[in-house]
C-alpha cells in the first residue's frame, strides 16, 4: 500500500503534549513533514500602522519555536520554520512532498480560517484535517450550534460549567520522520526575523519580562503556580494592577498554545481535590470559561470581530486625533495610571486584565478613540494576544460587542484611588506627566475617520 505523507503545520498549538491535532497526524500519518510559518505579513505595518509582532511579542515566539525545535528532535523530528506566506508555502511543500493530508489545530481567526478554505478549494483531491486543541470544547461538544451561542456570557457559562469535559492525556513518545525539506525551497530553518529576536533574548531578559516562551518553560510555571499558596488567593488578588502572582500568568503560554487549556484545567481539578473547591479555583474555571466563550463568539463573527461596528453592528462615532493616540501608546496623557499601565505595556508585553481595562476605557471613554486602534495596539504588543480573546474583550469595552451591556466607562481618577493607593505604580512606570488638558494634545481631528 502507498505511503500516507502528512504535513503537520503548527500555528496556534506549539507544544507537543496534550496537542491532539499533532497526535491525529502521527497515529494517521506514514511519513510527517513538520512545518511552522510565520507570515511576512504579520513583521509589516497593518493598517493601523503597528507591526502585528512587537518585538517582545517575537521574541516571545522565537523562545517558543526554539523549545519545540528542541522537543520535536528528541522525537526524531525537524521543524522547518519558513517566513514566506502561508498558503504559497503550503502549496509549495504539497507538491514537492506528494502529500496527500494536511493537519492543523482548529483557529477561531477569520483570516485564519481563509487562508485553510483557499487551501482546501484549490487541492480539493487532498484531506484537510482541523482537531480543536485551542478549546475546551469541540464544535460537536457544544451545547449550542455556532449560530446559537448566547448574546450574555452568564448564559453560556452555566450550561456549560457542568459539562467540561474530563481530562484526557495525549502523550506522543516517538514522530514520524519525512524527509528533509529541500533547501532550493527554504530560507535556513530559523528566518532572520527569529534569529533577530532570539540573539536579543538575553537583553529582554533582564527586562521585567514576565515569561519565556516553549512548553518547556510554560508546564514548569504551571506546576509552580497550583503548588503555590497563591491559588487560593486568586479571587482576592486577581484584580490587582501589579501583583505578579495576583493571577496565574498563564495567559502567554495558552495564547501560544506552548500548553493547552486542558492542562490548566485539571491542575485546577488536582487542586480542588487535594486542597477542596474554593471560590478562588471557581474562578479560575469562571475566567477560562470566559476565554472559552471569546473564542467561539469569534468564530461566529467573521470579519466583524475587526469591523468599526463590531458584532453588534453599531458604529460608534470616533473622530480621529492622531496626536491623542500617539500619547496613549508612548504614556504621555494627561491620565497618570494610564501612562503607566501603557509604558508597562511597553517594557514586558503584559498588562494585569485590570490594567487592560482602564487603557481600553481610556481611549474609548476619555480620548475618544476608535477602538480599533487600541485593539491593533495590544495585538502588536501583548505576549498573550489572541485573536479572540483581545477583539471581543475589546469590543465588550467599546459597546459593539454582541452584549451591549458590557460597555465599561472607568473614572480614571477613581481607578488610581482603588488599584493604587500608594501611587507606587504609576511612580515605578513613571507616569505622571505636565499634560494636563486634552486640548492640548489636539492638532488634527478629521471626523469620523474612514476606516470600515
Ligand atoms: C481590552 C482587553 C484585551 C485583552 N486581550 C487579551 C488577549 O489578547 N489575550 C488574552 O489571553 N487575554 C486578553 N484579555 C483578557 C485578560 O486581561 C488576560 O487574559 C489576563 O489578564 C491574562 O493574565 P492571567 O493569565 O494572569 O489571567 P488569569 O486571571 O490568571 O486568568 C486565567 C486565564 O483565563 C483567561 N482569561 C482571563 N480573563 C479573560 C478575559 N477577560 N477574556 C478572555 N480570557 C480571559 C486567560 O486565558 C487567562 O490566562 C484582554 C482583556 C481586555 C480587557
Amino acid at each position: 500500500m502507498a505511503k500516507r505523507i502528512g504535513l503537520y503545520w503548527f500555528t496556534n498549538d506549539l507544544r507537543i503534549q496534550n496537542n491532539a491535532a499533532l497526535a491525529k497526524a502521527n497515529e494517521e500519518c506514514d511519513e510527517l513533514l513538520v512545518v511552522y510559518l510565520l507570515d511576512p505579513k504579520d513583521l509589516t505595518a497593518n493598517r493601523y500602522g503597528f507591526v502585528s509582532l512587537g518585538k517582545n511579542r517575537l521574541a516571545f515566539l522565537a523562545e517558543s519555536l526554539t523549545d519545540l525545535a528542541r522537543s520535536l528532535k528528541q522525537l526524531g523530528q525537524h521543524l522547518h520554520v519558513f517566513q514566506q506566506s502561508p498558503v504559497a508555502t503550503i502549496a509549495q511543500l504539497i507538491t514537492i512532498y506528494n502529500i496527500d493530508a494536511v493537519y492543523r489545530s482548529e483557529s477561531s481567526g477569520y483570516y485564519e480560517n481563509q487562508y485553510w478554505h483557499m487551501l482546501k478549494q484549490q487541492y480539493s483531491q487532498l484531506e484537510f484535517i482541523e482537531v480543536a486543541t485551542h478549546t475546551i470544547f469541540t464544535s460537536q461538544q457544544l451545547p449550542y450550534s455556532l449560530s446559537e451561542i448566547p448574546s450574555v456570557y452568564t448564559e453560556f457559562r452555566k450550561k456549560l460549567e457542568p459539562i467540561i469535559p474530563a481530562y484526557t492525556p495525549i502523550k506522543i513518545e516517538q514522530l514520524k520522520k519525512a524527509p528533509s525539506v529541500s533547501s532550493r525551497l527554504l530560507k535556513p530553518d530559523f528566518p532572520d526575523a527569529l534569529n533577530d529576536q532570539l540573539n536579543n533574548k538575553i537583553q529582554l531578559s533582564q527586562s521585567s519580562k514576565i515569561a519565556i516562551g516553549g512548553e518547556t518553560q510554560a508546564t514548569q510555571h504551571l506546576y509552580q503556580y497550583f503548588s503555590s499558596n497563591h491559588v487560593s488567593q486568586y479571587k482576592i488578588s486577581k484584580n490587582a494592577i501589579n501583583d505578579i502572582n495576583g493571577s496565574t500568568k498563564l495567559s502567554p503560554w495558552l495564547a501560544n498554545g506552548c500548553i493547552s487549556v486542558h492542562q490548566i484545567l485539571q491542575e485546577v481539578d488536582k487542586y480542588e481535590d487535594f486542597h477542596g473547591k474554593s471560590e478562588s479555583t471557581t474562578a479560575i474555571k469562571f475566567e477560562l470559561l470566559w476565554r472559552e466563550y471569546f473564542q467561539w463568539l469569534a468564530k461566529t463573527a467573521g470579519v466583524k470581530l475587526f469591523t468599526l461596528a463590531g458584532m453588534r453592528g453599531k458604529k460608534p462615532l470616533t473622530p480621529y486625533y492622531a496626536q491623542r493616540l500617539r500619547s496613549w501608546t508612548h504614556g504621555t496623557t494627561p491620565f497618570p495610571i494610564v501612562n503607566a499601565c501603557v509604558k508597562q505595556l511597553n517594557q514586558t508585553g503584559y498588562i494585569s486584565n485590570t490594567g487592560r481595562k482602564i487603557l481600553a476605557s481610556a481611549m474609548v471613554n476619555d480620548l475618544n478613540l476608535d477602538w480599533r486602534f487600541g485593539a491593533a495596539y495590544f495585538e502588536h504588543q501583548l505576549l498573550d494576544y489572541d485573536v479572540a480573546s483581545n477583539w471581543c474583550n475589546w469590543q465588550n469595552m467599546a459597546g459593539v460587542g454582541v452584549d451591549p451591556r458590557t460597555k465599561l466607562k472607568l473614572d480614571l481618577k477613581e481607578q488610581q484611588q482603588l488599584f493604587d493607593p500608594s501611587g507606587d505604580y504609576v511612580k515605578y512606570w513613571k507616569g505622571e506627566t505636565s499634560v494636563t488638558t486634552l486640548a492640548s494634545l489636539d492638532t488634527v481631528d478629521l471626523a469620523d475617520w474612514p476606516l470600515d
